[in-house]
Order: structure tokens, then sequence, then C-alpha cells
């Protein structure tokens, strides 16, 4: 089958095309086809496609919106010219699996698109103003584009936490705030640290029960999240994004009275708090330079600018002390795992965070560290560590496919 992943921002539509079935996803086989971004869609639209080993394609263009984003993406994905194998028309595209922020309590696994599931993302717009109503626009352009007639499915972010116990999900504030609300921790990225799971597991050779790892998903939004027993007992992130680890422009754990504080000295209305905590803070606000980690480490390595290095302490700070604490609360782990953009890509902030922790047995190998970058997958721990360290470049968009391929084929999922 060829399944077409899709996943959509408020103004970005990214996509893979991917192979797979039931016999390549037992032996690992699976495919990626082609991927591509198109970015800023409402104004002059940024585009980038590529089928797998060949050129990247590169153009600018206006696109009213995602419809038209992704007939675009079709256009090019159908083209002759763009010879992707396998894929000469829209029949060749067996189903669409969509990355979907978040599920609330009903998705505790991903399902199969109908009105009835659309209608339960919508009411999930209140927990993710942002992120819910993007995905539905990209699930509109699909149904729009393909009809009726082909498959969907939504995969959630969420669904991979919602085995955490109540001691972790709920929040100490009174408990009818949850049962009126549903206030409470869901956690995101789930679909990126369950693929870390099902990557250590391949790695060592494990069954699912055996896997109890902290897996450390840093990009520009971060998260962790204790894997025990295959399963996510907790994670960093809360009802929103905006809890946990220091990110990009999200200042992650702070006390709530901070908020109110803010917003009489600043005389801010809260919606202006929340766009600071959102927008302004983590590594942007520390440093007053810059969200990205790439430019914050230059600034550092190169004009020893002192704020950027304390973001830089900051950011690996937290994640230590987040390691420690699922440490702790899992009664240890075998491996701590890195991943995403800063995960797979700095070992600056992988040398911070595990700094000090061979207190619980973590020893890394400072050449391996140095030398895992760029999308390599690897132990960076010395033989001797009692705790491993593993790199694993993260794959949202294989697990998308596969649960996709098995919701249409009536397959169980894992
Ligand atoms: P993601 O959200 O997973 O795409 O990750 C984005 C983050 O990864 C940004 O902060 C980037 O600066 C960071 N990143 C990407 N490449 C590198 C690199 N070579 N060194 C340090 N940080 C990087």
């Amino acid at each position: 089958m060829n399944i077409l992943v899709l996943n959509t921002g408020s103004s970005s539509l990214k996509f893979q095309i991917i192979k797979t079935d039931l016999e390549m996803i037992e032996q690992g086989t699976d495919e990626m086809l082609c991927k591509g971004l198109v970015e800023r869609i409402g104004s002059q639209a940024l585009i980038s496609f590529q089928v797998v080993n060949k050129p990247q394609f590169k153009t600018a263009l206006p696109l009213k919106d995602h419809r038209a984003a992704l007939k675009y993406a079709l256009d090019w994905i159908l083209n002759p010219e763009t010879q992707i194998p396998g894929v000469e028309s829209l029949t060749d595209i067996n189903a669409i699996g969509h990355r979907t922020v978040h599920g609330g309590e009903q998705f505790t696994n991903s399902v199969r698109i109908d009105e009835a599931v659309i209608k339960s993302i919508e009411d999930n717009i209140d927990l993710a103003p942002l992120h819910n109503p993007a995905n539905l626009k990209g699930i509109y352009a699909a149904k729009e584009v393909f009809g009726n007639q082909v498959p969907q499915a939504a995969i959630f972010d969420t669904a991979f936490h919602s085995t955490m116990p109540e001691v972790s999900f709920l929040y100490g504030i009174p408990y009818q705030l949850y049962r009126r609300f549903k206030i409470r921790k869901y956690g995101f990225h789930g679909t990126s640290h369950r693929y870390i799971g099902y990557r250590y597991r391949k790695l060592e050779g494990l069954r699912r029960e055996e896997v109890n790892i902290i897996s450390l998903h840093l990009g520009n939004g971060a998260s962790a999240c204790a894997i025990k027993k295959g399963k996510s007992v907790d994670t960093s992130m809360g009802m929103t994004p905006l809890e946990g680890l220091m990110m990009g422009t999200r200042c992650g754990d702070l006390d709530p009275s901070v908020i109110e504080f803010i917003a009489h000295k600043e005389n801010s209305t809260l919606e202006e708090v929340m766009q600071l905590l959102n927008k302004r803070s983590g590594l942007l606000g520390i440093s007053g330079l810059t969200h990205d980690m790439r430019d914050l480490e230059a600034e550092w390595n190169e004009y020893r600018d002192r704020r950027a290095k304390l973001a830089l302490d900051m950011f690996g700070n937290r994640i230590k002390k987040y390691v420690g604490a699922y440490y702790a609360t899992m009664g240890g782990a075998d491996a701590i795992c890195f991943t995403a953009g800063i995960g797979e890509n700095s070992p600056t902030i992988r040398k911070i965070a595990c700094e000090g922790l061979n207190v619980l047995g973590v020893e890394i190998d400072d050449k391996l560290n140095e030398e895992t970058i760029g999308g390599k997958e690897s132990i960076i721990s010395t033989p001797t560590s009692k705790v491993k360290v593993y790199v694993i470049p993260t794959n949202e968009e294989l697990i998308i496919a596969r649960d996709t391929c098995r919701i249409v084929l009536n397959a169980p999922l894992p």
C-alpha cells in the first residue's frame, strides 16, 4: 500500500508517501518514496519536494489555503516527470494518515476517520486551539481532494500517553476540575516517543514489555517521556505543550503565580501573558537572541555570549532534572534516548544533560557523542555505562503510515 502521511500546521503542510504492508512492517522494510513541505500557506508559499535519492524541487508561489497546497503537492506527485515508483495516478494512493495533535480522553489509539471522529476532533479544539484546527484543515482538504472512497486515519500525539496512571496525569488542583473540564496532563510527541520505544526495542532485540527507557524528544518543542514496560507512564508536557522542559520559545515549568505577577506588573491581559510564555520565552527569552539551538551554540562558540550559554545550560539542566525524576519514579531505567532536531544534532546539549548523571550509572563516550550528528543512529555511552545512552533519529511518519495501513486492513493496532 502507498500511504500518504499528512502533517498540517496552521500555515504549513508536510507530507510523505510511505510504501508499507503487514509483511513490510514485520520485516521493517517499509519505504519512504517521497517527501515535501509547503510553508507560508495563505501568502507566497515556499515549496520543497523531493523524491528519495533525487534532487530537491524548490519553488515559491501563492497558495491560498491547505486545499490548494494539497492539490499542488498531488499535481507534483502525479506528474509523469516526477517518477515516483508505483505512484502514477490518484488511485495509487491507498490511504491517508493524519498527524493529529489532541485526541483528548476519547482517543487512546489511532482511528479511522469518519464524521463522528471529525466531530470529536472538533470538540477537542478547546484543549488544542492552535493545533487541532490546523490538523482539521488537512482532513477537510484530503476529503475534498480524494473524496470518501480513500480511507483516512487519525494518529494522535496524545494517544501513546493514554496509559499514564492518574498519579501522573492529574494536577494538584480540585478533582472536580478534572471531572468537569477534563483538566489534566495529556502529553504530546506521543508518536515520536512511541517510535523511540519501538526502535530501541529493535536495536536491543527486546520484547515490548522489556522496554524501560527515558525518551527525550528535543526539538523546537521538547518533551521527556518515561516508558516503563513499553508504555508511557509519565511525560513532561501537560494539558498543553507549555509544561515541562524549556523549549525554543516556550517557558516550560513555571510557578503559576508568575502569570498573575507579570499581568499585574506589565498591565497585560492573560492572553498577552500566555503569548509571552508560549512565543517569547525559553531559549529565545533567556538569550534575547534566538530560539534556534544551532544559532545559539554559534553565539556561544564564536562570541562567548554569556546569555547564550545560560540558555544552553538551562535547557540542558531541565533535561537532567526530568531524567533524574523519571529514573526515580520508574525505579530505574535501562537507557536514555535522545531524538529530534536538538537531540539528534547537538552533542553540546547531550553532554550538559548527562553531566553528573554518573551517580545513576550514566557514562557518555565523548568521542561517540561528538561524532553522532546529522541523523546518525548510535549508542553514545561507554561499554561500562550502567544506563545506555542512545541517539535515535525519530520517524513519526513511519508510525503514522503503519497505523493507517493496519486500520485499513483491519489488523490489530499495537
Ligand atoms: P525540530 O523541531 O525537531 O525540527 O528541531 C529544531 C531544533 O533543532 C532547532 O533548535 C535547531 O536549531 C536544532 N538543530 C538542528 N540542527 C542542529 C545542529 N546541527 N546543532 C544544534 N542544533 C540543531
